[in-house]
């Protein structure tokens, strides 16, 4: 194993102590008396960040029932070790507090990482054996998605093929029993067994929808390929069947997703996540798995809903801290444009690649506004996701309307991705207390394209400015988005200090963060913009103790080792939850 974790009881202590007290045994009681300081849990001789506005550290800590009961050095600890501790000695490495990704969406991440991964698949044989697998695992009739396929990609083609596409026998008879669907690595087409078929209602007689094609093989039966429009015939026979899930179905399957979602987060040294978006019916949900400790990490949601449910439902959901600090709904989201890459975007001036688009609205400002007036009298978080110029002004606007006098309260309302603002809106960000919630791995991976869609004009005064934002009072709330990016966090850090392009290419590096802006990106920043700052966020006395032990110094190594930084332990609620090999 990579990491050579110490642990022990503590003996040189405890020999020490008995030592001393060995002139007066007569006094000592049978067994060690009852302590009520006594820690689960600690680490020592560590390089802490603290991660609290001052950026303190320290080298130990100590954690009892989940909470931070000492932080300094060895001595500060050590009143609260005995042989019950668990003694973790860091050997100098670097422990940061469990890291909060402020943008994500986490079910859908478990969907994505339940697809299986077709991308590097050799052959066709390759595939239906990976899919074979993969039935052993699923109940009959649950079905089984890939994606990534591509025929061009295989070292041989398939026996029985059509134009290069593979026949579905040999996957129909592998798998037989579980509808499948293999999406083709360019969108355009999908693939699907007999079972998947017999669901659409698919067989020799079916004709091509407008705008699509049903591949047939040379005696006229279904090939199993489905091109442009006609693989909706597969995709609306699976959302049927998903609509026919018992609550008892609907669970467990919601449940697997956040296993795998939340087990791809510990090991990355998340213990939070900003869920942004989901429904009243989710969140019903997770508040049932949040009730009987089965939520694998901490979650703050945010609703996603229009006006009129909004105003019946939002009195009744809200929840905060439920199961221990393990879910919170205080927050609605909205969206009020489209994205960059497909001209989407909303924005004060055509775009320079398509001047004959300035982008898109996505929801009427009237209804955008009723939406902030509900939120506004149920004392709820409004985030609203804007990120060409022109959303980001008109969400500006309606906060300030809205708010009125009150925008000088604690409201924390945010703007999720806040990407491109123009020049005098940097500063109401302040000025009106609005948090902008930024995924700072955006602009690495889109910066290939912005100046081509802004401009260098654009691109330079208003694109991914968390500089700006922080000189002019904001704080930066992080995140990555997923499963649009990797959850990973090191990519948004690496991006936060360097805003570097993965050619080497860096975009307008004036705008950059420095380490400890980017650290607490992660970590307080976020933690305040959930209203959790009191605690999460960082590792000071009191708070919860979600912990992260590290094999990389964050805060001093070359900005390239970060991409490269591994967690050696992920620490929830004073419990061991990831140990990294
Ligand atoms: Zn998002």
């Amino acid at each position: 194993m990579f990491l050579d974790l110490k642990t022990s009881n503590h003996s040189r202590i405890v020999c020490w102590m008995f030592g001393w007290l060995g002139a007066f045994q007569l006094w000592l009681p049978a067994q060690e008396p009852a302590r009520t300081n006594v820690a689960d849990l600690a680490i020592v001789n560590a390089r802490i960040l603290i991660c609290d506005t001052a950026m303190s550290q320290a080298s130990a800590i100590a954690v009892q029932s989940g909470r931070i009961v000492a932080v300094g050095d060895r001595s500060t600890v050590e009143p609260f070790i005995s042989k019950r501790t668990q003694v973790i000695d860091a050997a100098g490495r670097t422990v940061t507090p469990g890291l909060i990704d402020s943008h994500l969406h986490f079910i859908n991440l478990g969907q994505s990482l339940q697809k299986l991964d077709l991308s590097q698949a050799q052959s066709w044989d390759e595939i239906v054996s990976k899919v074979e697998q993969a039935s052993w695992l699923l109940p009959k009739g649950t079905w089984i998605e890939g994606s990534g396929w591509h025929q061009s990609k295989w070292i041989r083609p398939p026996d029985n093929n059509v134009d290069g596409y593979p026949n579905h026998r040999s996957l129909s008879e592998a798998v037989p029993d579980h509808p499948v669907i293999l999406s083709h690595a360019s969108g355009h087409a999908c693939f699907a067994n007999q079972a998947a078929m017999e669901l659409a209602g698919v067989h020799r007689d079916t004709s091509n929808p407008s705008g699509g094609e049903v591949l047939k093989d040379a005696a006229g039966n279904p090939l199993g390929v489905f091109r442009e429009n006609a693989q909706s015939l597969i995709y609306r026979a699976q959302s049927r069947t998903t609509q026919r899930l018992s609550q008892e179905e609907l669970n467990a399957a919601t449940l697997t997703q956040l296993q795998l979602a939340g087990d791809a987060c510990l090991k990355q040294g998340i213990t939070s996540v900003h869920d942004a978006g989901s429904s009243f019916e989710t969140v019903r949900r997770l508040r049932q798995f949040a009730e009987s400790g089965q939520l694998p990490l901490r979650m703050s949601v945010m609703i996603r809903d229009g006006s009129e449910n909004l105003s019946a439902q939002l009195p009744t959901h809200r929840m905060e801290d439920v199961g221990g600090g393990f879910l919170t709904v205080r927050s609605v989201k909205a969206m009020i444009d489209g994205a960059l890459g497909p001209h989407g975007a909303w924005l004060m001036e055509p775009y320079n690649d398509l001047p004959s688009t300035s982008g898109l609205n996505t929801i009427a400002i009237e209804e955008l506004k009723r939406i902030a007036i509900l939120c506004k009298q149920h004392h709820w978080q409004l985030c609203v996701h804007a990120i060409g110029d022109r959303a980001n002004r008109e969400v500006l606007d309606v906060y300030e309307q809205v708010l009125g006098q009150q925008v000088s309260t604690d409201h924390r309302w945010r703007i999720e991705h806040a990407q491109h603002l123009t020049s005098s809106d940097i500063p109401r960000f302040a000025k009106l207390g609005v948090i902008p919630a930024m995924q700072a791995n955006h602009c690495t991976s889109d910066a290939i394209f912005v100046p081509q869609r802004l401009g260098e004009r654009r691109s330079a005064q208003g694109a991914y400015v968390w500089r700006s934002l922080m000189d002019a009072g904001s704080i930066i709330s992080n995140g990555t988005d997923a499963p649009v990016e990797r959850v990973d966090p090191r990519a948004s850090l690496h991006a936060a200090v360097t805003r570097q392009l993965p050619s080497g290419e860096v975009f307008y590096p004036e705008q950059c963060m420095t380490r400890k802006e980017a650290l607490l990106s992660y970590t307080l920043w976020p933690a305040r913009a959930a209203f959790q700052e009191k605690q999460l966020g960082s590792l000071e006395l009191g708070k919860r103790a979600d912990i992260v032990l590290w094999d990389t110094d964050l805060l001093n190594c070359k900005p390239a080792d970060i991409l490269t930084a591994n967690v050696a332990l992920t620490i929830l609620e004073g419990k061991i939850v990831y140990t990294g090999e």
